[in-house]
């Protein structure tokens, strides 16, 4: 074998290309920013101007969150979301939460919603190469029908929700929502179409908006070329989504087998955003998120039906992405790989299926697939280095000092325990 040439070799490594194919010992080479081989086995005769010992740990693709908050700032509670931060404070905490997201291993989000254009902002900033942060596809504001989940404010309050949602009634407000979002450059749009436990004025049993709003809104979405997304949990709403051909199903906790069975026939994504539920349970308590809070608001049947509901998906084999919902204080920013745990713990997954949840599906959500999600040659570079193994130990994604290494095109962007020590 001739010698390889290249800016960067991992050598003595476990790949996790993420392709379906089981790991293998072997090294990944670099050169001009994209992969240029992965080689099984001991590595052949290279020359690199980096060259890195994985000491046998693993080298996966970048991670990918599919229901990202880059705006929410870890409130106490859901309503400060929209009143007790500033714009400009705002926008630091998301351009901090971009970095964060590297340090973590995630180098693909979509956003499920941001505070007026923030998202949007953070998308430029970072394709432009002024921040650092992942590749994105952004989602501005969300569209929300009055009294659905996001118009929390009471009306004595005289406040709208002008910075987290736009408030729209009937087929042309909704058409006019998402043309709102395209003129910012909104790569995916969302719409609420059930509620929330937490929520004052409508549970996740009600729906709260027809399913000619829904229509209207699909309709409108992909006419200009955009992704669809939703906020759903009731078993109806869940399969309006699914007959409407939503591009991404965040929750759809309440789903029954027909709808399943249609995402998977439409080839739909489902996004579980369990994270935030199974926080609520662990942490919820010292932020006021009490037993009486979680009988309340159905926790137990959220967590309980979702779950069920994400088994049933993969057993379906419909495409699930991790994304959990987080930038609450029970669910803070910088958590984002306990989703991968959640799946194998509580839904199912193996190890190496939850790894391609969050890296090949995720690509494939992104519409990235080509450029990025496994690792092979002609991809882009966007890898992590793992001091262990983590088909063995899910849970060591979710540690940021056993990241040993962060690259996305081919660049070193976060390392280690020196990132773990900075948040
Ligand atoms: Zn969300």
């Amino acid at each position: 074998m001739p010698r390889i040439e290249c800016d960067l070799a991992v050598h003595n490594a476990l790949i996790i290309d993420a392709t379906g194919a089981e790991a293998f010992p072997g090294a990944l080479f670099v050169k001009d920013k994209r992969i240029a081989a992965v080689h099984r086995g001991p590595a052949p005769e290279f020359s690199a101007a980096r060259a890195i010992d994985a000491k046998g740990g693993a080298v996966l693709p970048g991670m990918t969150d599919g229901h990202w908050h880059p705006s929410y700032y870890n409130a106490k509670a859901i309503a400060d979301l929209d009143i007790l931060s500033p714009i400009e404070e705002t926008m630091i905490h998301a351009v901090r939460h971009c970095q964060l997201m590297l340090e973590c291993g995630f180098t693909m989000a979509l956003c499920a919603g941001a505070h007026h254009r923030i998202d949007v902002a953070l998308r430029n900033a970072v394709n432009a190469g002024e921040i650092p942060g992942p590749r994105m596809l952004a989602a501005g504001r969300d569209i929300c029908c009055t009294a659905g989940l996001t118009d929390w404010n009471p009306g004595w309050w005289k406040l709208g929700l002008e910075g987290l949602t736009i408030i729209a009634d009937g087929e042309d407000e909704i058409r006019k929502a998402v043309r709102l979002n395209v003129k910012e450059t909104a790569d995916v749009i969302k719409l609420f179409v059930s509620g929330e436990g937490a929520s004052f004025n409508c549970n996740q049993y009600q729906l709260t908006c027809t399913r000619a709003e829904l229509d209207a809104f699909v309709d409108e979405v992909h006419r200009r070329g955009r992704l669809a997304s939703v906020h759903v949990r009731d078993r109806l709403g869940s399969r309006w989504c699914a007959e409407a051909g939503v591009d991404i199903i965040n929750h759809a906790t309440y789903a029954d087998d027909q709808t399943l069975e249609i995402i998977q026939e439409k080839d739909l994504t489902l996004v579980p955003a369990l994270g935030y539920i199974f926080g609520v349970f662990e942490r919820g308590e010292q932020f006021g998120l009490d037993a009486a809070f979680r009988k309340a608001s159905f926790a137990q049947e959220d967590r309980d039906s979702g779950c069920e509901v994400i088994r049933k998906a993969r057993r379906l084999g419909i495409r699930v992405v991790t994304g959990g919902d987080y930038g609450f204080a029970w669910v803070p920013h910088g958590e984002y790989a306990r989703d991968l745990k959640y799946l194998v713990d509580h839904m199912g997954f193996t190890p190496l299926e939850a790894i391609i949840a969050a890296t090949r599906h995720g690509a494939e959500l992104l519409r990235m697939a080509g450029d990025c999600g496994t690792l092979e040659a002609g991809k882009a570079a966007d890898f992590l280095v793992v001091d262990g193994n983590p088909l063995e130990d899910i849970s060591i994604l979710a540690d940021r000092r056993r990241l040993a290494y962060v690259f996305k095109d081919g660049e070193a962007v976060a390392h280690g325990a020196a990132s773990a020590a900075r948040s």
